[in-house]
């Protein structure tokens, strides 16, 4: 058994009453644009088949700011394994999985986070079913655990019911919880419980962060902050998708785009998002508008790139590696203000 990564320092819960954590997170839609997921099944076969390119991601990820590497197991269990007649790999991805973010985890000083999520079978007061879904959080758990994480965040959960299995699982295994819940359409839980309601539950179960994670944009997430902000105490986590959602379109399922009329089934969702992505600046905003609610535990969930991530960063004052390369446009062959610009070129810029 591996002891947690002694060599980052203070462990999540020191680092959250410093300040603001961040966490990127979004591999799996990083990594179907580059080639290693396929859209659909969603399930990281990457981190056995192509481990480099998790942890280049990790590192880019890493160098953007990120204060986690959440192990690469989103929908690394039981019953994604199943669906693809992969279920004898389940063990060695989720362990290999942990090894990698490691990895890069040891180049910075960063977390290790273990990762669980919505099991996709959880049948809301059916025992058989939570026997179930149990079984599956304890065994990702318990690898985590083995592994030597810092913490494990379950995630993309819409029952909060749900949301408590997982809890126990981890709350079991010892470790800090952080516990995201995914909002649709309808801003409750699938049970009905207002995000407010859902999280006072879960911190009174014992998590140590409480928040919302994918599915809503920052402009539809952000309006649900505040109210989870004010019913609970302990740390609140926010990983808005890296799209512009609205309140016609609130979900990223949601979203249509009327730009493009060669889209399969005209369902912009998951492939064909692009041109509805948020830019840099709209995370740095969503990054401040969070902070002054209270959020103290930041990330971009599906969509989100490394320059998202150094944005983020630099929203919170900090200065990772990656922004040795941030934008310097007073140096552009044309719309720079560098003296060393020929006047001929920024006079051309007209022309453009
Ligand atoms: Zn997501």
């Amino acid at each position: 058994m591996n002891e947690p990564s002694e060599a980052a320092g203070p462990g999540l819960l020191e680092r959250l009453a410093a300040g603001p954590v961040i966490c990127a997170e979004g591999y799996l839609f990083e990594l179907e644009r580059s080639g290693y997921v396929a859209a659909g099944p969603y399930v990281p076969e990457a981190v056995l088949e192509h481990p480099d390119a998790v942890i280049r991601m990790h590192r880019d990820f890493l160098r953007a700011g990120s204060d986690v590497m959440l192990a690469f197991t989103y929908y690394a269990h039981r019953e994604k394994l199943r669906l693809i007649g992969k279920e004898g790999v389940l063990e060695e991805m989720n362990r290999t999985a942990i090894r990698l973010a490691r990895v890069v985890a040891q180049e910075g000083s960063a977390l290790v986070a273990g990762n669980v999520c919505n099991s996709n079978i959880f049948v809301d007061g059916e025992a058989e079913s939570a026997r179930t879904v149990r079984a599956m959080f304890d065994e990702q758990v318990g690898w985590a655990v083995d592994e030597g994480v810092d913490f494990i965040v379950a995630e993309t959960i819409a029952y909060v019911s749900e949301a408590l299995l997982a809890l126990e699982a981890i709350k079991a295994a010892g470790l800090p919880a952080v516990i995201n819940l995914a909002i649709f359409r309808d801003p409750l839980t699938r049970e009905g419980l207002t995000p407010a309601e859902a999280a006072k539950r879960l911190e009174d179960a014992g998590a140590d962060v409480v928040g919302l994670n994918c599915s809503r944009g920052p402009a539809t997430m952000l309006p649900l902050l505040g109210a989870i902000c004010e019913a609970v105490s302990c740390h609140v986590a926010a990983l808005p998708v890296a799209y512009r959602t609205d309140d016609i379109e609130p979900t990223f399922l949601s979203l249509s785009d009327p730009g493009c009329d060669c889209i399969p089934e005209e369902r912009p969702f998951p492939t064909a998002l692009d041109n509805l992505a948020c830019n840099r600046y709209e995370i740095a905003q969503f990054t401040r508008d969070a902070r002054a609610l209270g959020v103290n535990y930041l990330g971009v969930c599906c969509g989100a790139a490394p320059h998202h991530i150094r944005s983020m960063a630099e929203a919170l004052g900090r200065q990772p590696e990656a922004s040795k390369y941030s934008p310097d446009m007073s140096r552009h062959a044309y719309l720079g203000t560098d003296p060393e610009i020929p006047a001929a070129n920024r006079e051309f810029v007209r022309e453009m």
